[in-house]
């Protein structure tokens, strides 16, 4: 099995690369910014599966979050690694109205935009929601690990606009992030499976301030978020 773990910020990949004490393949992406972290897995039949895990790298300083950075280090990882079945994994926010708690993984069973509001006939509004499948062993997967599923929505933007509230809430969304979609777009192109491993930092509907919320979070939820990851990644290679 070759696993392509797509992460945005190194906050939510740092416990997961010292757990796994995966080396950096320096300039790997060159002239990207992207960043490559690679090592071997031994399943329990002795089987061996690569971990590759990529990040968005940073521009200006700050790490790059959103759909372009996430596109841009999918699209190039795929051409360049040929996983078996990509897995984007990071933070997000969820609502307490269904239940969700801080730290709490979920797998995506699911994923659209909630930001790409474009007039026209059915097609257009279909291209601009998205709605990509997701890998087809996913609810297995959530199933024997005990993890919920979640539909992913994802906009440009952390904060969340009274548009957007309206349209997450009229598909039936759960989990709000930055990069989902996008990279589940680029898999749907290259025809790779996708799944989602999330953890949440900030619950939208809380009242509370979001950046300060997913600040004071995320060092819990990265750490929850490998934790699931270990987990899945056991499963994954001795599928
Ligand atoms: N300025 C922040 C940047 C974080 S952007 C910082 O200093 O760390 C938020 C990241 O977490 C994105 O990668 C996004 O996918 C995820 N995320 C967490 N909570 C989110 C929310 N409520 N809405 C959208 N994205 C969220």
């Amino acid at each position: 099995m070759n696993i392509l773990y797509i992460i945005a910020m190194q906050a939510e990949a740092q416990p997961f690369i010292e757990h796994y004490g995966v080396e950096e393949v320096k300039d790997f992406f060159i002239p990207l910014p992207c960043k490559l972290y690679r090592t071997t897995i031994t399943g329990k039949d002795g089987k061996e599966s690569i971990l590759n895990v990529v990040l968005n790298g940073q521009q200006h300083g700050s790490d790059l979050v959103g759909c372009e950075a996430a596109s841009v280090a999918t699209l190039s990882a795929i051409e360049r690694l040929h996983p078996d079945i990509v897995v984007n994994s990071g933070t997000c926010g969820a609502f307490l109205e269904n239940g969700a708690s801080i730290a709490q993984v979920y797998i995506g069973n699911a994923c659209m935009f909630h930001d790409r509001r474009v007039p026209g006939d059915d097609q257009w509004g279909t291209q601009a929601l998205g709605n990509y499948p997701v890998w087809t062993g996913a609810q297995e997967l959530a199933k024997e690990l005990g993890l919920p599923m979640g539909k992913i929505t994802t906009g440009s933007s952390l904060d969340m606009q009274p548009c957007d509230l309206q349209i997450i809430k009229e598909n039936h969304g759960e989990l709000k992030d930055m990069e989902g979609a996008a990279v589940a777009f680029v898999c749907s192109l290259l025809n790779t499976p996708i799944l989602f491993v999330k953890s949440v930092t900030d619950l939208c509907d809380s009242g509370a301030e979001t950046f300060e919320e997913f600040s004071r979070n995320l060092a819990l939820a990265s750490h929850a978020l490998k934790e699931a990851n270990v987990r899945v990644i056991d499963y994954l290679c001795n599928l």
